[in-house]
């Protein structure tokens, strides 16, 4: 195991011990995960296998770290945020030579732990699992999860609920919050921000050499500064239209859950939509709806701009000097900022445009985008207007282009009031000769719907890990539909009700 990130970036890595758990039981591991890294899952599963993934057990040339970093959260900063409850182990290689951090979540309080108890309960961290899981199935960049463990002791939430520890990896935990703490720690100090062999400069660097080499060939420093933010844009701009494609909310997009890396990382209260409502909110405590379904595009600009910001002493070239130096090159930093950040929705547009159109088993390449871009519009609004359960609908047009028929989607819009547009709207569709395979291949049959996760996730709190082990099964092979997971591809019953989650992790 190496150390990379806290070698090169002591003031942002806290040396810090997890706490013992009293009773480590295995609740989930994913095995081709482990052996990926180079970890063997029989000794995972063995009593240093457990500490190991508790935190007690120090593996060679690891040094467990707490990471500090700041963050917006619902858009008020806070200048001092880190893992509170989380360690970094250290970093392992895949077999093919990606670097992974390994990192817990769950492990016992640290110096950033604020009121917080340091401890995670069985339930979310099962969530972490399994959504997570699910995603990285769906084919969307995503931290993992690697182990489930139970601490063996209660923590204290509404209710007493059993503890565990997550183990998962990512391919770092670099977030929009870690620039902010590292600007703002450099503005604070006196010292030249951005200059050489100063904290922003070499995370920045850090970023650059760990997920966006590419930048680094883009010449001068400045230049190499400007085609990070370019890449990082550029990067959460995919990952998000992945997420709206998709009906993901993720409930909780504050900057310090905003990944360098372009990765969705912390499932707290995150959900699948049902019924198809661009404002479709969540989290009990996300009350105005910030993080909505159809707003997270919108957040993901805003978190940008706050990366941007943090970047600005970086982004031209040129000393600091006398105070009219200064002004103007933070007018010039600030116009190279802007720039980038238009990047965002030219990436965004044209990847959700190519997303849509494969939705609907249409290649943007080969489509008339005039006569193809008004079709994509309407079944959006038409879906909204019907709240028509959006996994079912797009998976159900595959069946419909493979009939050449509305048979299979037109019961979906049962309501007289949106019928007749339904109608209308499916030999427009047809006209553009749909590619069966191609709406297959792109909408998946099963997401892990929230009336599954809950059912799952309280049989496990309650001792049954049978419902887990079931809808990880199911979430993992998300484009297939297999013969005994029926249930797993159906709405929820309309019993379910309204759906909250909750971020009290
Ligand atoms: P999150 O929104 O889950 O990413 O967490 C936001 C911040 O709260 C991070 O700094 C976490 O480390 C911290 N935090 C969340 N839950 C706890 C807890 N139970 N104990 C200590 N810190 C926590
Ligand atoms: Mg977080």
């Amino acid at each position: 195991m190496t150390h990379a990130f806290a070698d090169a970036l002591p003031e942002l890595a806290l040396p810090w011990q997890a706490e013992p758990a009293a009773a480590p039981a295995q609740l989930a591991l994913d095995e081709a995960l482990a052996a990926d890294l180079g970890l063997d899952p029989a000794w995972l599963r063995t009593d240093d296998g457990l500490r190991f993934l508790t935190g007690t057990l120090v593996p060679e040339g690891a040094r467990p770290v707490a990471q500090v970093y700041a963050g917006h959260q619902f858009g008020g900063y806070s200048p001092r945020l880190g893992d509170g409850r989380a360690l970094l182990l250290g970093e392992l290689r895949t077999r093919d030579g990606q670097l992974r951090d390994l990192h817990l979540k769950g492990s016992g309080r640290t110096p950033f732990a604020r009121s917080g108890d340091g401890l995670a309960a069985v339930g979310p961290m099962l969530r972490e699992h399994v959504v997570s899981t699910a995603m990285h199935a769906l084919g969307v960049p995503t931290t993992r999860a690697l182990a489930v463990v139970a601490t063996g002791s209660d923590v204290q939430r509404e209710v007493p609920l059993p503890g565990a520890v997550l183990a998962r990896t990512a391919s770092s935990h670099l977030r929009v919050g870690s620039f902010q703490y590292a600007a703002a720690v450099e503005a604070g100090s006196g010292a030249v921000p951005g200059a050489p062999g100063g904290l922003l400069r070499r995370l920045a660097d850090h970023a650059i050499a760990r997920h966006h080499p590419v930048a680094a060939q883009a010449g001068p420093p400045a230049a190499q500064y400007r085609a990070l933010l370019e890449e990082v844009v550029a990067a959460q701009a995919r990952l998000v239209a992945q997420w709206v494609l998709l009906g993901f909310v993720h409930g909780v997009m504050n900057t310090d859950n905003t990944t360098i890396s372009g990765e969705t990382i912390d499932y707290g209260p995150c959900a699948f939509i049902d019924a198809y409502d661009p404002l479709a909110s969540f989290s009990s405590i996300d009350t105005g709806g910030r993080y909505a379904y159809g707003r997270q595009p919108g957040i993901a600009e805003w978190n940008l701009a706050r990366f941007a910001e943090a970047l600005l002493p970086l982004l031209v070239e040129g000393g600091a000097g006398q105070q009219d130096d200064d002004a103007a090159r933070t007018d010039r930093a600030v116009a190279v900022a802007t720039e980038a950040l238009e990047g965002f929705r030219v990436v965004f547009g044209s990847a959700f445009a190519v997303g849509v159109h494969r939705k609907l088993g249409l290649d943007t390449r080969a489509v008339d985008r005039a006569v193809s871009g008004p079709v994509v519009d309407d079944l959006l609004a038409l879906a909204a207007d019907a709240r028509v359960d959006h996994t079912t609908l797009y998976r159900r047009l595959g069946d419909a282009a493979r009939a050449g028929s509305g048979d299979a989607v037109l019961p979906l819009f049962a309501d007289p009031a949106v019928r007749g547009r339904a109608e209308a709207w499916v030999p427009r569709w047809l006209a553009l000769r749909p590619d069966a395979e191609l709406a297959d291949r792109t909408n998946p049959v099963v997401v892990p719907r929230n009336h599954l996760v809950e059912e799952a996730l309280a049989a496990a709190t309650a001792g049954d890990l049978a419902p887990v082990e079931r809808l990880v099964d199911a979430v993992s092979r998300p484009f297939e539909a297999r013969a005994g997971f029926e249930r797993y591809a159906e709405p929820a019953p309309a019993s379910f009700g309204d759906y909250t989650t909750f971020c009290g992790t």
